[in-house]
């Protein structure tokens, strides 16, 4: 069990379930961080008394820091901040729980320090997952999936990042809220409808991410990087129920999968209790009830940005990096009204075709193509 918990991304989805898995189990919070919402930022300071809160945003912190006047709680900013949250000496796991590419930084520097890392922030493995798992294993960091489907092909391996007996991945997908609409029926899709999900109650990219289904494209590369499997070990299948939350075959034809509802508050308990369990307060899946479980193909001829990150992901390199950046542009656009729906598949196919994809990148070089795809993105619309 974990001894201190620092949170990237506390006022978050993510981060707000985080803290009240960390108020269940009873364990102290001692770094939070966000990008500048600073109102619910002070509650929750006012609330866990944590050493440090680091907000992205440098007008906001300094606004933050007069409003903290009263407490002993330290307030940083910049990446330099959301850095020193992420290495405070007496947290030994840090939820990474922002979302974007920004994460990158601060989880090599959680990394580096040897903490365990609670990963939600699954953009940071699709820029750089090799450089991040590398850099796990060097540094003996122990990195426990949030992301459901994750959670649960990690827990059908026994609570282990893979197994030299694996033959596939099931990853399932709940298929969004537009699924089984052709590509021309959502191109003019509105924000509004397109984060209203069936099934999960979650930030507002991720949400376009899970109309889009980029996000299950970004799932699959975040599988092949935690678990180290080819593409080819890795079946996405359309199950809208969301009960089975991905599965795992084995070379004898046996298949594990974990189940339960969906509810993001079990794998973030799960990443923080690992090896252990602990009870939690969700009601029992009632299988009685849920007789009727679907799977199916996914349809990549209307959801093109699956297709798109299932190519960048058997390309590797820079393309994965490419992707996601391109991706995380386009969808800031689209939020904003300033990009239809249908347009977000193009800017990334665009993006992949205009920027050179090199092998074997270094840090500095996926930082370098991340701004590039967004530049490219915000330049094309
Ligand atoms: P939200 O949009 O709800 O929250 C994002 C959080 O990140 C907020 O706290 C936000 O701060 C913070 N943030 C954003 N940019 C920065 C920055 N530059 N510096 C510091 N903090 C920043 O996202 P979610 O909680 O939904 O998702 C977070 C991550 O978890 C994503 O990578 C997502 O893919 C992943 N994930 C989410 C799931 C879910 O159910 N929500 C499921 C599986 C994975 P502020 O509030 O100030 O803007
Ligand atoms: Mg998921």
């Amino acid at each position: 069990m974990i001894h201190a918990l620092s949170i990237l991304g506390s006022t978050g989805s993510i981060g707000r379930q985080s803290l009240a898995a960390a108020e269940r189990l009873n364990v102290p919070v001692r770094a939070l961080a966000a990008h500048r919402n600073i109102d619910l930022l002070e509650r929750q300071v006012r609330r866990f008394s944590p050493r440090l809160a680091a907000v992205y945003d440098s007008a906001a912190a300094g606004l933050l820091r007069v409003a903290l006047a009263d407490t002993p709680t330290k307030v940083v900013s910049g990446m330099e901040g959301l850095i020193e949250a992420a290495s405070l000496e007496e947290c030994d796991c840090v939820v990474t729980a922002v979302s974007g590419s920004v994460g990158l930084r601060p989880t090599l520097a959680a990394i580096a320090r040897g903490k365990r890392i609670a990963l939600a922030n699954k953009e940071t493995l699709v820029c750089a997952g090799e450089l991040v798992m590398q850099r796990a294993r060097e540094h003996s960091a122990e990195i426990v999936p949030v992301d459901s489907e994750h959670s649960a092909i990690f827990q059908s391996l026994g609570g282990r990042l893979g197994s030299p007996r694996l033959r596939s991945i099931l990853l399932t997908a709940s298929g969004g809220p537009f699924r089984g609409l052709t590509k021309e029926q959502t191109y003019h899709k509105t924000p509004a409808e397109a984060v209203a999900h069936p099934n999960w109650s979650m930030g507002a990219k991720i949400s376009v991410d899970s109309a889009t289904m980029m996000n299950k494209g970004l799932e699959f590369i975040e599988a092949m990087r935690l678990f180290s499997v080819r593409p080819e070990q890795i079946r996405v299948l359309i199950h809208p129920q969301s009960v089975v939350h991905s599965a795992v075959e084995f070379v004898d034809g046996s298949v594990i999968a974990q189940l339960g509802i969906p509810d993001m508050g079990l794998p973030i308990q799960y990443a923080m209790t690992w090896p252990d369990r602990m009870e939690t307060w969700t009601a029992p899946l009632d299988l009685f009830r849920l007789s009727d479980l679907h799977f199916e193909a996914p349809d990549l001829e209307n959801f093109p940005c699956l297709a798109l990150a299932m190519d960048a992901a058997k390309r590797g390199g820079t393309a994965p990096a490419i992707l996601s950046a391109a991706n995380e542009a386009a969808v800031g656009l689209f939020l904003r009204e300033k990009l239809p729906f249908g347009k977000i598949a193009e800017c990334v196919a665009a993006a992949l075709d205009s920027i050179k994809i090199t092998e074997k990148p270094g840090l500095n070089e996926l930082l370098s193509v991340d701004a590039q795809a967004r530049k490219y993105v915000m330049e094309m619309r």
